[in-house]
């Protein structure tokens, strides 16, 4: 495979974009190499600017449920168009998109409509402490809730589980709100609510963590996180941007009996438009401007566009529940199938998969939380990753995210990504 189109284009974006990217992951640094500069996507396939085809796993990192250019969402998105863009006003749009999810969750009485997960997250936490009255949050190492400042926290030094920032530009001030616990481990969640001084306002959690790699929360673990936050009237929220509408139709709810009292969404319910969403119950969500006093806006909020898109993508997923069954089915096959690979290559090698998502390590044993995923083997997995990408098959580009099916991911799909990856594990081992 050639990339000399992709490697000037690089360049290019180089001199006028940092990093010559606008999202850091997509820069490859963690595997070595040019990104391919996609051309067009055509549904389980993406094409770059040489020529190149790959079945795509990343689906622009999860939105993409239907795949590339599904008919009835670009016919939706294409109509939209035709009447305007975004008119900073009201559309009925917002309101069947609002009434598609709150009539999907349990608990979910209101939601309002944000651009990003980020802002989603962000939003939800404010609204928390305004309703709590407190300032302090949990957040567990490894799992991600977009780049807003709070959450931006590695852990201290020592035994201390107040954050620090691990971004340059992060004011201590703000992080030291941010206490870090340990995923699966409610010991370190107890030793939190200890150590808070202003009181716990919320844990936020990826019920099924994907951006450590894919690593479900035990629903053990969910269960107690629920009762500490009754036992201190503090809030749980459910980050579900990229496991909404993905692990099953409704997310954790799919799988877990574990009701959180805020979730977040993104990713799928903009099906490859910019959209996040944040909802509770009422008592909690008329505590948000104009209703109430916890100020949250957005020019672009509910754009019609996006809307659009997002209600044709969830229509489709509530009319056909069966795909969930048909993507976990392939993802199994997919991840069963590397496994005895990896197997007759002596390369140890454990995966996980949740509806349409996969996850998969270099490591001999049970991967748990953060601490774990890092004892992934690296070098390998970047050699893995650039061997499938030159055989045609686009993964994540870190061993730290997740993979996707789509419904555009076929049979014959798996069976060719399963070949490829017979003989690129036998050159790497
Ligand atoms: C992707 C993601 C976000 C951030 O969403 P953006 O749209 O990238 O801002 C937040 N939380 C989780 C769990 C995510 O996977």
């Amino acid at each position: 495979m050639g990339y000399e189109n992709s490697i000037k284009a690089f360049n290019e974006a180089y001199s006028v974009i940092p990093g010559g990217v606008d999202s850091p992951v997509r820069a490859f640094s963690s595997v070595g190499g040019t990104p391919p500069f996609i051309e067009r996507g055509e549904g389980g396939y993406l094409y770059d600017i040489d020529g190149n085809r790959y079945i795509d796993f990343v689906q622009s990192w999860g939105p993409l449920i239907f795949g590339h250019r599904d008919s009835d969402i670009e016919l939706s998105v294409l109509d939209s168009v035709k009447r305007g863009l975004s008119f900073g006003a009201p559309t009925t749009v917002e309101t069947d998109l609002a009434l598609e999810i709150v009539n999907m969750f349990d608990g979910i009485d209101k939601v309002r409509f944000v651009s990003s997960g980020t802002e989603a997250v962000m939003s939800a936490l404010r609204l928390a402490r305004g309703f709590t009255g407190k300032d302090d949050i949990i957040k567990f190492s490894g799992c991600y809730h977009g780049h807003s400042d709070s959450l931006l926290v590695q852990a201290g030094s020592g035994a201390v589980t107040f954050g620090n920032p691990s971004s340059p530009g992060v004011p201590a001030d703000l992080t030291k709100h941010t206490l870090l616990a340990q995923y699966n481990n409610i010991e370190s969640v107890k030793k939190c609510f200890s150590d808070s001084i202003d009181g716990i306002a919320c844990i936020i959690i990826e019920p099924i963590a994907g951006n450590m790699g894919l690593i479900p929360a035990r629903e053990d673990f969910l269960v107690e996180l629920r009762e500490l936050c009754n036992e201190h009237s503090a809030l749980l929220i459910f980050d579900e941007v990229m496991s909404g509408f993905r692990a099953s139709l409704t997310g954790s709810q799919g799988i877990s009996s574990v009701r959180a009292d805020m979730i977040t969404l993104g990713k799928v319910i903009g099906a490859g438009m910019p959209v996040g969403a944040f909802g509770a119950r009422a008592e909690i969500m008329s505590h948000l401007s104009p209703e109430g006093a916890v100020y949250q806006a957005g020019t672009l909020s509910g754009n019609p566009i996006a809307m659009s898109a997002g209600l044709t993508s969830l229509k489709k997923l509530k009319a056909n529940p069966s795909i969930y069954q048909t993507l976990e089915a392939r993802a199994k096959r997919l991840m069963n199938g590397l496994e005895d690979i990896a197997n007759d290559a002596n390369i140890d090698l454990v995966t996980t998969v949740r509806g349409s998502m996969f996850g998969f390590f270099f490591s001999s044993k049970s991967v748990n939380n953060f601490e774990d995923a890092l004892k992934n083997n690296s070098d390998l997995f970047a050699k893995f990753h650039q061997g499938m990408l030159n055989s045609g098959v686009y993964l994540a580009c870190s061993a730290y995210e997740t993979g996707f099916i789509s419904t555009a991911t076929t049979d014959d799909m798996i069976e060719e990504t399963l070949r490829v990856a017979k003989i690129v594990m036998n050159d790497i081992k």
